[in-house]
C-alpha cells in the first residue's frame, strides 16, 4: 500500500505517501516514553523534502541524568545482570520475533526519516537486525571466564563480567543496524544502556525500543534519548556515572568523545568512525563484474557509507573499458522516490550532507578531474544528487583524501601492485578494502599489505552478525560484531582462592 511501480528512471515526482504511522516521538527512560524536562523538541525532517514528519522530544543533560539514574538502578539492583543468562536470551529472542512480525513498519520508518530505498530497508537491514539480535541472544549464555593455571597452590578463575552503564552514540547512515550493532552485544552481557541516537533519524530506535519492552525488558535495562551531540551526546561522554562509552561517527566527534571520557571518569571508548576505503580492481579483472561491483561499493546507500569504496584504483591496462562502463552504470541509475519499487538511490540525509557533497563535486572539477557522470543537483526539492563518476583522480585532490559520504566516485589510475599497496595505504584511515582479481597469489599479497579493519576479496560490503567490523588507524579503536563485539562490553575479574585455608599459614 501506497508503493507503487517505479516509472521513470531519475524522476523526482510527488513523494509516495509513506506507509506507517509514527507513534513514539517522546524520550524512553526507565520504561516510560516521557518529555524532554526542558519541554523543548525538534523537528525530524523527510528527506525527499525537507518537510517535517514530526516534533520530537529534545533531550539534554537533565534527561541524560535521569536515564544514566535508571540504567545504574537497573544495574545495580535491578534484575538483568543478575538474572539467569538464558532469559536475557530469551528477551532477545523474543526481540528478533517482533523485529520479523513489524518488519514493515520499521523499515518505512528507516526510509521515510533516512531517505533509503524501502526495499534496501525491509529486505536487507530490518532482515539483519533481527539476525543480530538472534546472533547475540545465542551468546547470552555462552559467556564464561577461564580455570587459570598459576604457580602456588591457589586455585584461580576469571569471570567476565559486564561493565555496568553503558552510553552509546549512534550516527544516521543506519540508524536500525547500527542500534543493534550496539544494543544486542551490551545486553547479552548484561549491561544496562542509555542510547542517544542521531538528531537526523530518531525515529526507528524508538519503535524498535518499545518492541524490546514488549518482549519483556525490564525498566531502566535500555533508555534511548533523543537529541544533539553538543548537548545530549556530551553530558553522555562526561558523565561520571557511565561506566562505558561506545561511539560511531566522524572521526572528527570520536576525538572529542575521547577526550570528554578521559577528563571525566576515564571510562573505556570504543569508536567506529570514518573512512577512505580503497577498491582496487587488478589487470587480470573480469571488467563487466569488476564495474559492477565497484559501483555497488560507492552508491550503496546514497554513499554513505563509513566503509564506501570511494577511492576506486584500476590497473592502467583495463582503466579505460572499466572508466567508460562505470559512467554508463551510473548513467542508468534509478534515481527517485525511495518508497518506490525500482529504486535504488534515494535522496541524502539532510541540506547539510547535500552541501557538502556538492561541494567536493565542485572541488573535484576545480582540482582537474575528469567529470564522467552527474555532477549536481536533481530536481529542485529534497536532496537528490546526481550519480556523479570522475576519472582521471590524483591521490592529492580532496574528492581523494577526504569522506565525501555521497554518491561520488573517484577513480584513478595503477601501474603495479607495489604502487597500488603504498597508494591505497597513504590515508590516515584504515577501515575497510576490496580487492578484485582472479589471482590467488595477488589477493593474498594484497590482503596482507592492506592496512584495513576488513579487506572485501572478490565482493564487497558483506556484512554478517558474525563477522568482526572496526577500524585500523584514524578508523577507530575495537571491533563490533561477532565474538570480538562481546569484549567491548565485558570485563575481567581474576577471583584467586588458596588451595588450603588459609594460605599464609
Ligand atoms: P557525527 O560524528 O557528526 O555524529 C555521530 C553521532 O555523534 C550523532 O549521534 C551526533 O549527535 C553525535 N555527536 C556529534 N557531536 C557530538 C559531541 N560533541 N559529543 C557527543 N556526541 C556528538 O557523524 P555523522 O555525520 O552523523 O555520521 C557520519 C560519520 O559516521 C561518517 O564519518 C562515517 O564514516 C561514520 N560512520 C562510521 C561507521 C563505522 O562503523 N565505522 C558507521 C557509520 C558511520
Amino acid at each position: 500500500k501506497g508503493i507503487s511501480k517505479y516509472s521513470t528512471a531519475s524522476a523526482i515526482e510527488e513523494p509516495v505517501s509513506p506507509p506507517v504511522q509514527v507513534n513514539y516521538t517522546e524520550l524512553l527512560i526507565n520504561g516510560q516514553f516521557v518529555k524532554a524536562a526542558s519541554g523543548k523538541t525538534f523537528p525530524t525532517l523527510d528527506p525527499r523534502t525537507g518537510d517535517v514528519i514530526a516534533h520530537v522530544a529534545e533531550g539534554d543533560s537533565e534527561d541524560v541524568n535521569q536515564a544514566v539514574a535508571a540504567a545504574r538502578k537497573a544495574f545495580d539492583e535491578g534484575p538483568w545482570p543478575k538474572m539467569p543468562a538464558y532469559e536475557r536470551q530469551r528477551i532477545l529472542l523474543r526481540f528478533a520475533d517482533l523485529i520479523e512480525k513489524h518488519n514493515d513498519e520499521l523499515a518505512a520508518l528507516e526510509t521515510w526519516d533516512n531517505g533509503k530505498p524501502f526495499e534496501q530497508a525491509a529486505k536487507i537491514e530490518v532482515p539483519m537486525l533481527a539476525r543480530l539480535m538472534r546472533y547475540y541472544a545465542g551468546w547470552a549464555d555462552k559467556i564464561h571466564g577461564l580455570t587459570v593455571p598459576a604457580d602456588g597452590p591457589y586455585h584461580v578463575q576469571t569471570l567476565h563480567e559486564p561493565i555496568g552503564v553503558v552510553g552509546q552514540i549512534i550516527p544516521w547512515n543506519f540508524p536500525l543496524l547500527m542500534y543493534g550493532w550496539k544494543v544486542g552485544p551490551a545486553l547479552a552481557c548484561g549491561n544496562t544502556i542509555i542510547l542517544k541516537t542521531a538528531e537526523q533519524t530518531p525515529l526507528s530506535a524508538l519503535l524498535a525500543s518499545n518492541l524490546l519492552h514488549e518482549a519483556g525488558l525490564p525498566p531502566g535495562v535500555l533508555n534511548v534519548i533523543s537529541g544533539f551531540g553538543p548537548t545530549a551526546g556530551a553530558a553522555l561522554s562526561s558523565h561520571m556515572d557511565v561506566d562505558k562509552l561506545a561511539f560511531t561517527g566522524s572521526t572528527s566527534t570520536g576525538k572529542i568523545v575521547l577526550q570528554m571520557a578521559a577528563k571525566s571518569n576515564l571510562k573505556p571508548v570504543t569508536l567506529e568512525l570514518g573512512g577512505k576505503s580503497p577498491f582496487i580492481i587488478c589487470e587480470d579483472a573480469d571488467v563487466d563484474k569488476a564495474v559492477e561491483l565497484a559501483h555497488f561499493a560507492l552508491f550503496f546507500n546514497q554513499g554513505q557509507c563509513c566503509c564506501a569504496g570511494s577511492r576506486t584504483f584500476v590497473h592502467e591496462r583495463v582503466y579505460d573499458e572499466f572508466v567508460e562502463k562505470s559512467k554508463a552504470l551510473a548513467l542508468k541509475r534509478a534515481v527517485g522516490d525511495p518508497f518506490k519499487v525500482g529504486t535504488q538511490q534515494g535522496p541524502q540525509i539532510d541540506t547539510e550532507q547535500f552541501e557538502k557533497i556538492l561541494g567536493y563535486i565542485r572541488s573535484g572539477v576545480e582540482d582537474g578531474a575528469t567529470l564522467e557522470a552527474g555532477g549536481g543537483r536533481l530536481g529542485n526539492k529534497g536532496y537528490y544528487i546526481k550519480p556523479t563518476v570522475f576519472s582521471n583522480v590524483k591521490d592529492d585532490m580532496l574528492i581523494a583524501r577526504e569522506e565525501i559520504f555521497g554518491p561520488v566516485q573517484s577513480i584513478l589510475k595503477y601501474k603495479d601492485l607495489d604502487e597500488v599497496i603504498h597508494r591505497a595505504n597513504s590515508t590516515p584511515y584504515g577501515l575497510a578494502a576490496g580487492v578484485f582479481t582472479q589471482d590467488i597469489d595477488t589477493a593474498n599479497t594484497l590482503t596482507r599489505a592492506l592496512r584495513a579493519g576488513t579487506v572485501w576479496v572478490n565482493c564487497f560490503d558483506t556484512f554478517d552478525a558474525a563477522i568482526p567490523f572496526g577500524g585500523y588507524k584514524m578508523s577507530g579503536h575495537g571491533r563490533e560484531k561477532g565474538i570480538y563485539g562481546l569484549s567491548n562490553y565485558l570485563q575481567v575479574k581474576a577471583v584467586v582462592t588458596p588451595l588450603k585455608n588459609p594460605a599464609w599459614l
